[in-house]
């Protein structure tokens, strides 16, 4: 039975976690798995290149020019992290090797900083597992054409599904920092529950709205090739690992709650363009242009003003994309005709989610009235099938978590109850 085993950042922080990385492998290699092992780079390591990068002077003539050595210089990390654990595992008698992106290849898209994965030629690595080698694996890393991409940040995720699903993997896990993937950020708030089941769609959008604990893209990859994903603790005994979190089909689920979980996204910036002539193209002139410039836009408002034939646009952008956002428009004022623009860091969104709402009316309405009782404003409001962001001040970001957490049910009975 093949297996892939994926270690975050905090799980091989240092040698020490390193070595305790290597004991969870051992226990399924002397179990009879042939194992995949895909490593991220030691916790604050990507940061700590990401920063050189910028430090590094001035921008390169051609942005992607810059992107290519972004990436060569980033994916590092997972080469000393796969290295050493490959070491270890040898330390302790086993027959181990280091891959990297293009040893694999793991073959990607040329949009470096947060490539795709086309194809992974997983055959020399399979033979290799199967005759009793473990693999570990750099994650967050591949190739294009003769450049190494990287798949965007928290990529391992996404590098350890993509592995699971060329290679036909039984499971997929993920070891962590939690021991399972909670009804809402733990260390945001002490009350949230470990969830035992949770389906990939809920996964998908809770992960596309805040929930860190899995890159978005791996979620969407492991429910279109079916593989079986589980987060779980490095933190737990290596011989004794927690149940952890199983994300699977809808109909593996016994127990239905109407909200699943409730996230927060801190790293999205709120644009207000004013009196915008209330003409038809107008919004369309405006999103083209971010469009063209590759900037992801959300909860868009329209409020019109009709006596004054003119609408307010407002919307999110990604914070960082927030001054290139802000240039393109005001190149633009003239051309499409609005009066001001402001713009606020100040925000956050928080959502809700979970598969009930489907079939439940009022899931919207609770949570309207909860932030209201706690005098919490809500500026934009977006929705999906299942579910409901809001844009909020970032000072009430802790305020409105924990009180839709009660409001849906979902703390953690107090200690000593039944
Ligand atoms: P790794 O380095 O192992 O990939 P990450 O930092 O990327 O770990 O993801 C784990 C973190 O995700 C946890 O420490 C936790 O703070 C955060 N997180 C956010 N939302 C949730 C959630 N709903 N359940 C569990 N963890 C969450
Ligand atoms: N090391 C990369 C990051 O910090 C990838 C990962 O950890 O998944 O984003
Ligand atoms: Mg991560």
């Amino acid at each position: 039975m093949r297996i892939v085993m994926k270690f975050g950042g905090t799980s091989v922080a240092d040698i020490g976690r390193i070595r305790n990385a290597a004991r969870f492998v051992k226990r399924e290699v002397d179990d009879g798995k042939s194992v995949v092992v895909v490593v991220s780079a030691m916790a604050g390591e990507t940061n700590r290149l990401v920063a050189l990068v910028k430090d590094a002077g001035p921008p390169a003539p051609a942005l992607d020019a810059r992107d290519i050595e972004y990436d060569a210089v980033v994916s590092s990390g997972e080469q000393v992290t796969s290295g050493l654990l490959a070491l270890v595992l040898q330390n302790m008698g086993y027959r181990a090797r280091s891959w990297q992106g293009w040893q694999i290849p793991l073959e990607t898209d040329d949009a470096h900083g947060k490539a795709r994965i086309l194809r992974i030629q997983s055959p020399p690595l399979v033979e290799a597992i199967d005759g009793g080698e473990i693999a570990v694996v750099a994650g967050f890393q591949g190739v294009a054409g003769a450049r190494i991409t990287t798949l965007g940040r928290g990529g391992s995720d996404t590098t350890a599904v993509a592995m699971a699903a060329a290679i036909g993997a039984e499971t997929c896990d993920i070891y962590t920092d939690v021991d399972g993937v909670y009804t809402t950020d733990p260390r945001i708030h002490k009350a949230a529950r470990r969830i035992d089941r949770i389906s990939f769609e809920e996964m998908l959008e809770m992960a596309s709205v805040g929930a860190k604990v899995l890159q978005t893209r791996s979620v969407e990859l492991a429910m279109a090739h079916k593989v079986r994903l589980r987060v779980l603790s490095s933190f737990d005994p290596p011989d004794q690992p927690g149940h952890g979190t199983l994300i699977c089909d809808e109909d593996e689920i016994v127990e239905k709650k109407i909200v699943s979980g409730i996230t927060l996204q801190r790293d999205e910036a709120n644009v207000n363009v004013l009196s915008v002539p209330d003409e038809p193209g107008k919004a369309a002139a405006i999103f083209s242009l971010l469009g063209a410039a590759n900037i992801n836009v959300d909860m868009i408002v329209q409020s019109p003003s009709r006596s004054a034939g003119s609408a307010n646009l407002s919307f999110t952008v990604p914070e960082l994309e927030l001054d290139r956002a802000v240039a393109l428009l005001t190149a633009a004022k003239d051309q499409i005709g609005f009066s001001a623009m402001q713009s606020d860091k100040n925000i956050v969104k928080v959502s809700v989610i979970g598969v009930g709402m489907k079939s439940h009316a009022g899931v919207a309405a609770t949570m309207f009235k909860t932030l209201g009782d706690k005098g919490i404003n809500i500026r934009n409001i977006s929705t999906s099938e299942i579910k409901i962001s809001v844009l909020i001040e970032s000072e009430y970001a802790e305020l409105a978590i924990r009180a839709l957490h009660q409001a849906y049910g979902l703390d953690r009975p107090p200690a000593g109850a039944p």
